[in-house]
């Protein structure tokens, strides 16, 4: 006997990417994925069922399904997402394993996320070094709420480092200049999609904030604020790395190696693509 209001028929019945009906169905009924499959022939309420229809409608529409379900995980970590952020990729985790091998030796390293939307970078790193002191900025104070919230909810209230604090500004600008603060480590995601860039136009991106993602120019110039205002708030051979487009990695390179930093060099994401580059600032 089939049944049209359980899971497995939603699930059958769906156009949506399996996995997609999955996450979607999982968070209407609160359900972890073992459940969906231990359960899958129990009849469900219409209330559940008409909600779970909603949002596959919204899906198959188009928008993000971090968006729908309000959370997507990153580095272990399940980040609060709202339409005012970026939707944490896991190229990014790249960003944050290179960010945490510079800080390797350093006892209590201080370390700035630029642009730090969910605040998924500024956190994982703080969750994997529960020493480091953590800054983070962003000039959206909807993006810097989702941040506060997520570092709430994902850090330890007593880690030696202290709660990380976020500043609301544009790039460098956010800091108070009066703390004369020094990082080990700068970080950032920054929007780097060149404005024409049809891909803006396209999929997910379509639902998430455009300043998060294009500069409205070439997609360099918020990298060319970063590099260019980063020495002065680097300690002595301080490190800076950024994400970037695909095709960028020797541009950034070049920004980097004209702002006199050394050791300048790109890594690979899992795709094979140069994703992120960095460099660190000379000891003088
Ligand atoms: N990686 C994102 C994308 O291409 C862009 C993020 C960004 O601009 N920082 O979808």
């Amino acid at each position: 006997m089939q049944n049209a209001d359980t899971a497995a028929a939603l699930l059958r019945a769906s156009t949506l990417p399996v996995l997609e009906a999955r996450i979607l169905l999982g968070h209407v009924l609160g359900w972890r994925r073992t459940e969906l499959i231990t359960r899958s022939d129990e009849p469900l309420g219409a209330a559940l069922i008409e909600r779970y229809r909603a949002l596959e409608a919204r899906r198959l529409a188009g928008e993000p399904v971090a968006q729908l379900v309000g959370a997507r995980e990153f580095f272990g970590l399940e980040f609060d997402v709202t339409p005012h952020v970026l939707i944490p990729r896991p190229e990014t985790e790249l960003l944050v394993e290179t960010a945490l091998e510079a800080l390797e030796g350093l006892k209590k390293p201080r370390v700035l996320d630029l642009g730090t939307g969910t605040g998924a970078i500024a956190v994982a790193i703080a969750s994997a070094r529960p020493d480091a002191q953590v800054w983070a900025v962003d000039r959206s104070s909807e993006a810097l709420a989702v941040a506060v919230r997520n570092a709430g909810k994902l850090l330890d209230a007593a880690r030696p480092g202290g709660a990380p604090v976020f500043w609301e500004g544009d790039w460098y600008d956010a800091l108070n200049a009066s703390e004369a603060l020094h990082f080990d480590v700068i970080v950032s995601n920054p929007p780097y999609i060149a404005s024409g860039d049809p891909h803006l136009s396209q999929g997910d991106l379509r639902f998430e904030p455009r300043g998060a993602l294009t500069d409205e120019a070439d997609g360099l110039s918020a990298i060319r604020a970063i590099v260019s205002g980063a020495p002065a708030w680097l300690a002595p051979r301080g490190v800076l790395w950024m994400e970037h487009g695909y095709d960028q990695a020797q541009a950034v390179r070049t920004l980097l190696e004209d702002r006199s930093f050394g050791e300048v060099r790109s890594a690979c994401d899992l795709a094979g693509i140069e994703r992120i580059s960095g460099g660190r600032r000379a000891a003088t």
